[in-house]
């Protein structure tokens, strides 16, 4: 489903998403404004992670770096979404949102909607390509990043 001008997934009205106060997730977030994928990841180890993270999951190293991934994915799990949780998605639903590993950063999982339509069937272990969503003319402009069946 899409508003009426037809370039998001849900209307218009939810709250903008943004970074927490000490500015952790910042790089991931103009990333996205910026129609870039980046995550975490360690300079000592290379492990990736994501959310961010003030240090290394893996090794505790606080060299931490952000890397370019291409927004290839394979879908790990998802839901469709009848109940809505926010009064501007009041008949805006079913929606659907899926958990996708992304293999080129070791299979870190980052959530998004799944574009198309809501009644599709959806296949875990499917490949999807992720599709920037640029929301320029917001009071803070903001990206996010939806997924749709690769082709
Ligand atoms: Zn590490």
């Amino acid at each position: 489903m899409n508003d009426e001008n037809g370039d998001t997934y849900l209307p218009f009205g939810l709250p903008s998403p943004v970074p927490e106060q000490d500015g952790l997730s910042s790089p991931f977030w103009e990333g996205l404004r910026q129609s870039r994928l980046l995550i975490q990841r360690c300079n000592h180890c290379n492990t990736w992670q994501h959310p961010a993270e003030w240090i290394c999951h893996a090794c505790h190293a606080f060299e931490l770096s952000w890397e370019e991934v291409e927004p290839h994915g394979v879908i790990y799990s998802w839901a469709r979404v009848w109940h809505p949780a926010h009064p501007v998605i009041v008949g805006a639903t079913p929606y659907l949102v899926a958990l996708v590993e992304l293999p080129q950063a070791c299979n870190v999982r980052l959530v998004g909607n799944l574009l198309g339509p809501a009644t599709q069937p959806v296949i875990i272990g499917s490949t999807v390509q992720g599709v920037f969503e640029c929301h320029a003319d917001a009071q803070t402009p903001y990206g996010l990043l939806q997924w749709s069946a690769a082709k």
